[in-house]
């Protein structure tokens, strides 16, 4: 019986030494621009060419006007939060040492929203309607993740 349990526990080691590395983004025809934009600091959006919308998600698709053209252009980083949670379970292994931490969702100046983290504040200091700037996080060589900071 013991023997089993130890079996049991190694295996859970092993899963657990596997889920420790943090998601990255993955690359996709749509997203490919804002992700490698990300990597240079560069904070870009899509915008369809026939409305002159921005949108986001990226798509081959405008959500507006189901305009197929569009251009890349980039974008302020200002915006305020417009919704906030403070995560205190590690449903991700890997997200474990960082709890409790928060998520966000910035509306931008351009009106589109995005989702992200503030960085640089108690999350007791979260609120709807916080100004704030993007950031950029280079988590690996290849690549950077946005983050917020209050401004
Ligand atoms: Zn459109």
């Amino acid at each position: 019986m013991g023997h089993v349990l130890g079996r049991l526990d190694h295996h859970a080691e092993i899963d657990m030494v596997e889920e420790k590395a943090k998601p990255l983004p993955r690359l996709t025809p749509d997203n490919r621009i804002f992700w490698e934009s990300a990597r240079q600091h560069k904070l870009m959006l899509p915008y369809c060419l026939h409305c002159e919308r921005p949108y986001w998600p990226p798509g081959p698709v405008c959500p507006y006007c189901f305009g197929e053209e569009l251009t890349w252009k980039e974008a302020s980083g200002r915006g305020t939060v417009s919704s906030w949670v403070v995560v205190y379970k590690a449903w991700l292994p890997a997200f474990a040492a960082d709890i409790p931490y928060n998520a966000v969702q910035v509306h931008l100046e351009e009106g589109v929203c995005l989702t992200g983290n503030v960085v640089g504040i108690p999350n007791e200091a979260l609120r709807v309607g916080l100004p704030v700037q993007v950031v950029f996080d280079d988590v690996t060589p290849e690549a950077a993740l946005t983050r917020f900071r209050p401004r």
